[in-house]
């Protein structure tokens, strides 16, 4: 059965020459790598979870290819009710880690290249499809895990690539060879990528006519020669390298480990090249994977809220405010906005319909508004949180003070709330509230799988104003009402 171990998930990133800098550092293993250890630890228990039978149904999936059972993450969706099962599978997730657990960026990366294979060659004659079917296969069989790069560094944000002053800041083809190409650029805030298997180069916007270099979809090892990760800083990261209760998530981190990667001008075998100066499809690429991407955050931050919410009500009972009728308010809002997103987001899927190439996508309109919404309400759910469990979250020492005999005593003393529970707990669970709740968080619910703008430009686009207008227009004078209402039409009584 091509499900991972876990433990086999970490030999195989062991076994790869991963070139990655950390802290401005080459290091010899990410593996083994403090800052990174985290994020490999949660990708770690999507290869776990696949593996324990009461998960079997949400983790797992069979494979159209093969008819195997294979893990979920590497699957083509075949149904609403396989895009139901994602966001139930990422809340889960989220529940187990309070985090990112990376593995979805690949796999929406998956189905937009599975789609959009299929589609050019519909209009072009191409074999693209086929092509990565045989590379989806291997996916599958071998369970890897992919990191989609998607987002250019972009440069002049009022330029277009082949605009730039520097040609790079968006990839690009340098040079076709017979069997292959050579790509060049960077792709920004890599969620995964430094522990991934394998990198899936999406073009990172539309593309005219005049920018065949730029619209380019292929498949990199990411210890492929030139590929170079450089990893990015977090709120409070250098914590991860102390031991005790300051750490916030110590096993699981924060969000998905993000990092610049590099391709130095790196060969792409033809086999792994999937889209090669269509630039028409681009923007179908680009749309398809986000919109997918966007109804995942209902499920995935709807298990972080969760988490988030243990954790507040936890430090309630530590405060002893929980009977107080204001904090049960505080905390039904916490549920309120927590499952108003989760809702949206299992709508979407259930509402999902049939693409060209048989695959399934969620309705683009609830999508979009999941993120919208997210925006707003992972901010708001930390505002609350902060605000029951109050400003010791900013104020209280660090774990060293625990340790010092000179002072321990105090610390213990002044920061003991309700007797029933001990200081180190409203230590451990207030790190947790103020880890998961700052900056690094909020940016990635505000950017992550698009700006805000972005699902506010693609709503208007799917909201069919016009059409309201219509309903409007049909509500107030009933033009095509049937003869025999009991109140006529205004227009019908105007004549
Ligand atoms: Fe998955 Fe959510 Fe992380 Fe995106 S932010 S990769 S949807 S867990």
């Amino acid at each position: 059965m091509p499900l991972k171990t876990p433990g086999q998930y970490v030999e195989s990133l062991r076994a790869m020459k991963i070139r990655a800098y950390v802290g401005g550092e080459l290091v010899e293993s990410v593996v083994d790598h403090p800052l990174v250890a985290p994020h490999i630890n949660t990708v770690a228990k999507t290869y776990e979870l696949a593996h324990l039978p009461e998960h079997q149904d949400v983790m797992t999936a069979i494979s159209h290819l093969s008819g195997e059972r294979i893990h979920r993450y590497t699957h083509i969706f075949q149904s609403p009710e396989d895009l139901v099962k994602k966001i139930q599978m990422l809340r889960l997730l989220g529940q187990v880690t309070g985090t990112c657990f990376q593995r979805c960026v690949g796999l929406d990366a998956l189905n937009a290249t599975y789609a959009v294979t299929f589609e050019i060659d519909r209009d072009k004659g191409t074999d693209y499809h086929e092509r990565f079917k045989k590379y989806l296969a291997r996916v599958q069989e071998e369970d890897l895990m992919l990191a989609g790069a998607m987002t250019d560094p972009k440069g002049h944000r009022a330029k277009k690539p082949g605009d730039q002053a520097d040609p790079d800041q968006y990839v690009r083809v340098v040079e076709q060879r017979p069997d292959g190409v050579v790509i060049r650029g960077a792709k920004l805030h890599n969620t995964g990528g430094i522990n991934s298997h394998e990198v899936l180069v999406l073009p990172g916007t539309g593309m005219q006519p005049g920018e065949e270099a730029y619209a380019i979809a292929c498949a990199v090892p990411a210890d492929a020669p030139g590929v170079i990760f450089v990893f990015g800083r977090q709120s409070n990261d250098s914590r991860k390298l102390e031991k005790g209760c300051d750490i916030g998530n110590p096993r699981f981190g924060v969000v998905g480990g993000e990092a610049m990667i590099v391709f130095d001008d790196v060969f792409v075998p033809t086999e792994r090249v999937f889209l090669n100066g269509e630039v028409e499809h681009c923007a179908t690429m680009v749309n398809y994977f986000a919109t997918w991407h966007r109804a995942n955050y209902g499920g995935c931050k709807g298990g972080n809220a969760d988490v988030l919410i243990g954790a507040t009500a936890k430090m309630t009972r530590i405060l002893g405010t929980e009977r107080n009728a204001i904090v049960k308010d505080k905390l039904i809002e916490m549920v309120h906005l927590t499952e108003t997103t989760y809702a949206s987001a299992i709508g979407s899927s259930a509402l999902g319909y049939k693409l060209p190439c048989g695959s399934f996508m969620v309705d683009p309109i609830l999508a979009n508004t999941v993120k919208q919404n997210i925006t707003r309400n992972v901010y708001e759910i930390g505002r609350l949180s902060h605000d029951l469990a109050g400003g010791f979250l900013a104020t209280m020492p660090g774990s060293e003070s625990l340790d010092n005999p000179d002072i321990s005593e105090w610390v213990r003393k002044y920061y003991t709330a309700s007797p029933d529970y001990d200081v180190n707990e409203r230590i451990d669970f207030g790190r947790y509230i103020e880890n998961m709740t700052s900056v690094t968080t909020l940016v990635e619910a505000m950017h992550g799988a698009g700006s805000p703008q972005a699902q506010r430009i693609a709503m208007l686009g799917q909201a069919n104003i016009d059409k309201k207008i219509a309903m409007a227009e049909e509500v107030i004078y009933g033009t095509s009402d049937v003869p025999g209402l009991p109140l006529p039409t205004r227009r019908q009584t105007d004549n």
